[in-house]
């Protein structure tokens, strides 16, 4: 029987079904134990310090108490500091991205996707360079300035070298005023070469989701291709770090199975890496799973309701402060509305999940991966994060600075975030506003940004951003961040 090791570097140990069955029952056992459970949230709560504020984390055990908990007026006191969390480290901000789909040739059987290699009816498509750019300048003229790469595993079809010919692509692409900053990567698991040239080809994050982290209900969801080897996929993250990528984003897809059992394994997961690499994970992403293709999500028995969602999202936020939480257009507006209360800090915004959708008027369905909920303009979306109060961002200063892994975490823990990376959400937004938006969305950037300065704790620091602003106002950009 394999024992539980957070610093193991095997799959069953630092994800160890025992100790996630017996996490499950001990919080069986307390969910409704009020001491327990207020001691617990005292822990999660953020605390000043002499430098900004600090937040302790909580253990897989504690957090799943917290998801098991079923007292009401103790879940809203969950809610209110998954948002005081989310202020304190992220601030107002909200990251925003895209999905860009870049071929939907896959050999893997997993019976959630409709890309699966039996799949014989949809439409198999793979962009090539040209038609890459193509996407890049539909993606540009939108305002986009972060992606995330996504490709079917198919080492014929999308071996590394064509990932790496789309990242090179992708990056040279100079459109207008125009550009991708930051291309995060969300391929199948691979060996530690390859993360090694994913690295030097300058990529943000490596995503990779678990799916799920029971190991039988993993196997018999992945029952063919390279997919199947478990302990391979759970393992993927140490090997993206042994090659330098220092930030590498989790996510389970929920619905496949029991949610406190995935909710456990996650939470593991990202105490593993923290053990092991002295960085916990960059991302976690909180994906549901959705129609698709041949695919109709009923088909999975553990669907989660809004309400429960919205608990996990949370319960995450409290377990594992400092990491970015990602909901993607697969969420309804009303459910990213209420996700974003309780510790979302990156969204996506007018995505397309088909191999080609940018460049079509209308959205492509035929090599779609699954249904978009959320089918606003990027205008829309920003303007929507600005009527709540978000400041919608497209910087990616930190990636550029070199501020990855722990450099980055420490700039978060030093509460650094409102002199740094506040500014930078301004200027990269008045740029937005100058280049892309509506008439309504400027106006209302303009008032947002307006009010927003005034929070810039340091005043040489407010009198820059005020300077550069003015400066992307009246043409004379220069490109600059903190
Ligand atoms: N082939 C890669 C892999 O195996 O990890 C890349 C990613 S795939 C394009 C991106 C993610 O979409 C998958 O990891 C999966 O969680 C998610 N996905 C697949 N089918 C889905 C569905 N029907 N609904 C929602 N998400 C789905």
């Amino acid at each position: 029987m394999a024992i539980y090791d957070p610093k193991s570097m095997k799959a069953e140990e630092f994800i160890n079904d025992e100790e996630i069955r017996a996490t499950l029952e001990y919080a069986e056992a307390n969910k409704n134990n009020a001491e327990l459970i207020d001691q617990i949230l005292e822990k999660a709560r953020p605390q000043k310090t002499a430098t900004g504020c600090q937040c302790a984390g909580l253990t897989h055990r504690e957090a799943s108490v917290l998801l098991a908990c079923e007292i009401p007026e103790k879940i809203e006191k969950m809610y209110k500091i998954a948002e005081e969390i989310k202020l304190a480290f992220y601030g107002n901000r909200i990251v925003i991205f895209a999905p860009l789909y870049l071929s939907n040739y896959c050999i893997n059987g997993c019976v959630y996707c409709p890309y699966h290699a039996k799949n014989k009816h949809i439409t198999r498509k793979k962009l090539t360079q040209e038609e890459v750019k193509a996407e890049v300048i539909a993606l540009q003229d939108m305002g986009h300035k972060r992606l995330a790469i996504e490709a079917g595993e198919d080492p014929k079809n999308n071996p590394i070298e064509y990932i790496l010919d789309c990242i090179n692509t992708i990056y040279s692409v100079h459109h207008k005023n125009g550009d991708i900053r930051r291309v995060n990567v969300n391929i199948a698991a691979t060996t530690v070469e390859n993360y090694r040239k994913l690295k030097e080809a300058g990529i943000g994050t490596y995503i990779l989701f678990q799916e799920t982290y029971h190991k039988k209900s993993y196997l018999e969801l992945h029952p063919t291709g390279p997919k199947h080897d478990y302990d391979y996929h759970t393992e993927a993250m140490d090997r993206a770090m042994e090659g330098g990528i220092d930030d590498v984003g989790l996510g389970v897809l929920f619905g496949l199975e029991l949610y406190k059992y995935e909710f456990a394994g996650l939470i593991m997961h990202a105490e593993h890496l923290e053990a092991v690499h002295g960085v916990g994970p960059h991302t976690i992403s909180v994906p549901r799973v959705k129609r698709a293709d041949d695919i109709d999500p009923d088909m999975f028995d553990n669907g989660i309701d809004d309400e429960t969602f919205t608990k996990i999202a949370a319960c995450i936020r409290l377990a594992v402060p400092y990491t970015g939480m990602i909901v993607s257009t697969r969420e309804t507006e009303e459910v990213r509305r209420r996700l974003l209360q309780v510790g979302i800090s990156q969204v996506s915004g007018a995505s397309r999940t088909s191999v080609g959708g940018y460049t079509e008027e209308e959205r492509p369905h035929d090599t779609e991966q699954f249904d978009v909920s959320d089918q606003r303009t990027l205008d829309e979306v920003v303007r929507w994060l600005m009527e709540s109060n978000h400041i919608p961002s497209f910087c990616t200063a930190c990636y550029r600075e070199g501020r990855t892994g722990d450099r980055f975490m420490s700039l978060c823990k030093n509460g650094q975030i409102l002199n740094c990376c506040h500014p930078n959400a301004l200027m990269t937004l008045a740029e937005f506003l100058e280049d892309y938006a509506s008439p309504e969305t400027k106006k209302a950037g303009y008032e947002m940004i307006e009010r927003e300065l005034k929070r810039i704790p340091k005043e040489k620091v407010r009198q820059i951003a005020e300077q550069n602003i003015n400066d992307i106002r009246t043409s004379n950009r220069r490109d600059f961040r903190f």
